[in-house]
């Protein structure tokens, strides 16, 4: 591949959340600048505007500057709206051309004439030599001899049969132009050499390439990355699957791990890694290496990435990622009852048991909350028969004991000595009396760091409770 000419784009339309999918092609877009040297555009396709949000260009922004593609990344924003006086020209000399003409056909005609909604339009103004006037859209005169050969570098050269592709429109009867031809348009203004989207968008490749071919340049080389299918094999759908970036970022993924799980639906890098440095993944990925079948978009294999990438930070790193979610206005706890120092305790113990960030706020609430969370389904699991007495040993035992993590176990493992109770056995009760929880934090760590006050308030509390 020839290096500095390489020009990419983004594309992205602002009509909705930015998806899973965006973050794969813009991923690959930029990755592909980075390594040859190019330049990646970044081009907001706005025309559609009964479907179009401002904030949802916001939206594009801010989901690419959190996969860590800020703005000196890239060139623009451009704006489709602002080529439109090219889209126009490229209409009119099509039209001048001979590779256009108006057609006053409506949908209900085309359909009665070929008896089928699916069949495409029959070419029935192809020779008419139809004046411009109200209301009639243009179509492209498709060549209905030969094929039409791609070059993608995912796929090779898929090669479409001419006489299958329709006479299509290029301009609306209001004189708007078409997808097909502003995204073609705006390609060639932009010198775009290669179009790196999405499987949905092959079907138009073919139109597209006649288009740079009638308009006299050089086709992009094109790029259809694999489509991404659900556990069932079904694409990915915004009704159906979790495909929003800012779901998967509002729940403590980070943006690290979602770069690394993306660029590998459909590519690997060699050897038998998966968890790969980004510079690694940026030398090593290839265009041509990708795997055109459909990627499994495998949110625990995802969640699993970001446990690692979690474990993989320092630990300051980690308490400083955990502010978010411990700081966010819809907590469990006073926002003043929050103790940096306490937090800092038992970071390093939380950080190895969490996948997601979210997971912080039920894992450290015990220390923060005035009263441990209300669980009854956890406190009928270990409050059983002989809680009470154990408990109330307890109690003796830690208001006089060092207030140590290894002392306290040693307590706690002599009263369960006592009562031919394993540690395990004998922690249960303590651990739903202080924490509210089943599982968490190591025990003794965590009664540490809440301290000798709270810890035999709360087991006084459950002992209460059980009499
Ligand atoms: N606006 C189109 C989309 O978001 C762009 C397709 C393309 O990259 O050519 O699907």
């Amino acid at each position: 591949m020839s290096s500095s000419t390489i020009r990419v784009r983004f594309a992205p339309s602002p009509t909705g959340m930015f998806h899973v999918g965006n973050a794969r092609s813009v991923l690959f877009n930029w990755v592909l600048a980075r390594q040859s040297g190019g330049t990646m555009m970044l081009r907001i396709e706005d025309t559609d505007a009964a479907r179009n949000r401002p904030e949802w260009v916001q939206g594009i922004l801010d989901a690419m500057a959190w996969l860590g593609i800020g703005p000196q990344e890239y060139e623009g924003p451009l704006f489709q709206s602002d080529f439109a006086q090219h889209h126009r020209e490229a209409i009119e000399r099509l039209l001048a051309l001979g590779l256009a003409y108006y057609c006053d056909c409506s949908r209900d005609q085309v359909n009665a004439r070929t008896g089928s909604e699916h069949k495409g339009y029959d070419g029935f103004c192809r020779d008419r030599g139809l004046p411009a006037g109200d209301g009639r859209a243009v179509r492209f005169r498709t060549p209905h001899e030969g094929s039409t050969v791609i070059v993608d570098l995912v796929r090779g050269k898929p090669t479409f049969d001419n006489a299958l592709i329709e006479d299509f429109v290029i301009a609306r009867g209001n004189g708007s132009p078409v997808f097909l031809l502003a995204n073609v348009v705006d390609d060639m203004v932009m010198g775009i050499t290669h179009v790196i989207r999405a499987e949905e968008h092959l079907p138009n490749a073919p139109k597209q390439q006649l288009l740079w071919e009638a308009m006299g340049a050089e086709p992009p080389v094109w790029v259809h990355a694999p489509i991404l299918v659900n556990e069932k094999r079904q694409k990915l759908s915004k009704r159906r699957d979790r495909v929003a970036l800012e779901d998967f970022r509002a729940e403590g993924y980070l943006p690290e791990a979602m770069r690394n799980y993306l660029m590998l639906l459909g590519w690997a890098p060699s050897g038998d890694r998966e968890i790969v440095p980004w510079d690694d993944i940026v030398a090593e990925f290839r265009l041509e290496d990708v795997n055109p079948s459909p990627a499994f978009f495998d949110v625990k294999k995802l969640r699993a990435f970001n446990g690692e990438y979690i474990r993989g930070m320092s630990v300051e790193a980690f308490i400083e990622a955990c502010q978010p979610w411990l700081r966010s206005e819809s907590l469990p706890w006073r926002a003043e009852a929050y103790d940096a120092d306490a937090f800092a305790a038992v970071a390093e113990l939380a950080q190895t048991r969490i996948s997601v960030l979210s997971e912080i706020v039920p894992m450290v609430d015990f220390l923060f909350l005035d009263e441990p969370p209300a669980d009854e389904a956890a406190w009928a699991k270990a409050m059983k028969a002989d809680a009470a007495e154990l408990l109330a040993a307890v109690v003796d035992a830690f208001a006089v004991a060092e207030w140590r993590a290894e002392t306290l176990k040693a307590a706690l493992e002599e009263i369960g000595a006592e009562r031919g109770l394993k540690l395990g056995k004998a922690q249960a009760p303590v651990r739903v009396a202080v924490t509210g929880r089943t599982v968490g934090l190591p025990l003794f760590e965590s009664l540490e760091v809440l301290g000798r006050e709270r810890t035999v308030a709360r087991l006084r509390a459950a002992l209460d409770r059980l009499s």
